[in-house]
């Protein structure tokens, strides 16, 4: 098969960036208390990005207060119809400056600028439109009879893998319904949090309304400890997430988890292939498998299977990787050294269980953190691939005969976040879809995100849902 070379295209947009952060505390830049930063880096080039401001437990205290304070004083008395306002003036500051955010979200985290661009940035702004919409609406989201109250200060802690959108998952929600936020982005991902906080600052909102704490897991530890946040939103790992349930356990704090997954992705013997194809490249693949409901199992019904994996391997060697920057690139860098050590492991305990890994024929940058696209065949489920979270651009392949056994191997995981159905016949789809365990399910589709659809998960995948309607109910009382 001819393929075809392509000429470097990379953004050219720089965007401006300090050298060094501070942290943003009550509407202002401030050093921390004991004078310690941290770097952030470009995970494709190893380059240190900015010197940033680190949040230990008296800065974490100090943005509680002002969150208290921006709620008492402020925010919990405007009129919905002016907290509105704000929040539209927050979602048309990211538009406007889109293809700067996307520079520094590809550039701090090694996501490929075409979804940066075309994904993170754009949905990040629609969550604070469509919640912006909400602000003065919230009664006709009540059942009736119940006012909409805020529940006061909330603590927002984000992960690395969409570092804007997960605080737009948080913040656009909680400043609608009247609450303040401080915000713990993750450590190897800090800028756009802080070009955030920049918005917010010129945007106007009063002092206090969000705060922004950069630092690493101490920092989020912290915020959990502190006891002065109502409530608490968290992504990140199941592990974490667990730690964080059995600490505000009984305390009255209200909690959200939004956590992993290892989601089923079942292709039918009648889908139509060209598409199934399409959809579980990018179902693994999109931001280098760093997503929460990434299709990493896939199920073959045994018939195609022959088939569907000689068309994945010609797929994946179709597949560009490199530069972040460069807007063909569709294989960008892994996160950071720590997870790219985690998909190494992973995929040796596939090699050393006797499964048999395909990968795209390319040659890795000389620096950086990168993983080839990759997928195990012959996995069983018994092995550590088929049931752990990668959180890499590796899938696990494994086969099915009957709809029943499908759905037996789909629902036995101790996650439930996602899942994908291929399949030209409707009612397939629609039954499968009924006994599948996960929060979505996309049918002859995946990855498909809207900010007015519920996103969350069953078991182990957490509780609690974002975006749409039902996403507002995790932001106010009653
Ligand atoms: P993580 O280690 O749990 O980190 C998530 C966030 O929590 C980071 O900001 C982290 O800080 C902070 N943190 C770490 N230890 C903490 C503690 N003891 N108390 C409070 N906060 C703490 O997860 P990750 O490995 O960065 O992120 C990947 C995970 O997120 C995956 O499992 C993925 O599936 C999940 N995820 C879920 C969703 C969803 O919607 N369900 C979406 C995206 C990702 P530092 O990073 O600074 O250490
Ligand atoms: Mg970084």
């Amino acid at each position: 098969m001819t393929t075809f070379e392509y000429a470097p295209a990379p953004e050219s947009v720089r965007p401006h960036l300090r050298e060094r952060y501070g942290l943003f505390i009550d509407g202002a830049w401030q050093a921390a208390q004991d004078g310690r930063t941290f770097e952030t880096i470009d995970p494709a080039t190893e380059a240190r990005l900015a010197e940033i401001a680190y949040a230990s437990a008296a800065d974490v205290d100090r943005a509680v207060r002002a969150a208290r304070k921006g709620y008492e004083k402020y925010w919990r008395k405007l009129k919905p119809a002016d907290r509105a306002k704000y929040i539209f003036r927050i979602a048309r500051a990211i538009t406007e400056r889109g293809r700067e955010l996307a520079v520094l979200e590809t550039m701090d985290g090694g996501t490929p600028i075409k979804e940066s661009r075309d994904f993170d940035i754009p949905t990040a702004a629609a969550h604070f439109f469509y919640y912006a919409g909400w602000a003065d609406k919230l009664e006709w989201a009540m059942r009736a009879g119940r006012t909409p109250e805020p529940l006061g200060v909330c603590g927002a802690i984000v992960p690395w893998n969409f570092p804007l959108l997960m605080a737009a998952w948080k913040i656009a929600p909680a400043l609608a319904c009247g609450n303040t936020v401080v915000l713990k982005p993750a450590e190897t991902t800090p800028l756009t949090a802080l070009a955030l906080a920049q918005i917010v600052q010129e945007a106007d909102l009063p002092p206090g309304v969000v705060n922004v704490i950069p630092g690493d897991g101490a920092t989020g530890a912290a915020l959990v400890e502190h006891g002065g946040c109502d409530k608490i939103a968290f992504t990140g790992s199941t592990e974490v997430g667990k730690t964080i349930a059995r600490r505000l356990a009984g305390s009255g704090t209200r909690l959200t988890l939004e956590l992993g997954g290892k989601a089923a992705h079942i292709v039918f013997a009648d889908a139509p292939l060209d598409q199934a194809i399409e959809g579980v490249v990018n179902g693994i693949y999109f931001n280098q498998g760093h997503v929460c409901c990434a299709g990493s199992r896939l199920l073959v019904e045994e018939r195609v299977h022959d088939e569907v994996v000689a068309r994945l391997t010609e797929r994946i060697a179709t597949l560009r990787l490199g530069d972040p920057l460069d807007k063909n690139t569709d294989i960008g860098a892994i996160n950071s050294r720590a997870q790219l050590e985690k998909i190494d492991e992973l995929v040796r305990s596939g090699i050393a269980d006797g499964a048999e890994l395909v990968q795209q024929p390319c040659t890795l940058p000389e620096r950086g953190f990168f993983f080839p696209a990759s997928f195990f065949t012959g996995v069983q489920q018994s092995h550590r691939i088929a049931r752990e979270e990668i959180f890499g651009p590796v899938l696990s392949i494994l086969t099915f005969r009957t709809p029943d056994e499908a759905i037996e191997k789909a629902n036995n995981t101790p996650y439930g976040l996602s899942a994908g159905i291929w399949t030209d016949t409707g009612s397939k789809n629609m039954w499968v879809a009924q006994a599948l365990r996960a929060g979505v399910v996309w049918c002859n589709t995946f990855n498909q995100f809207d900010p007015a659809s519920p996103f969350g998960g069953y078991r182990e995948s957490g509780f609690g849902r974002e975006g749409g309607v039902h996403g507002l109910y995790e932001y106010l009382a009653g």
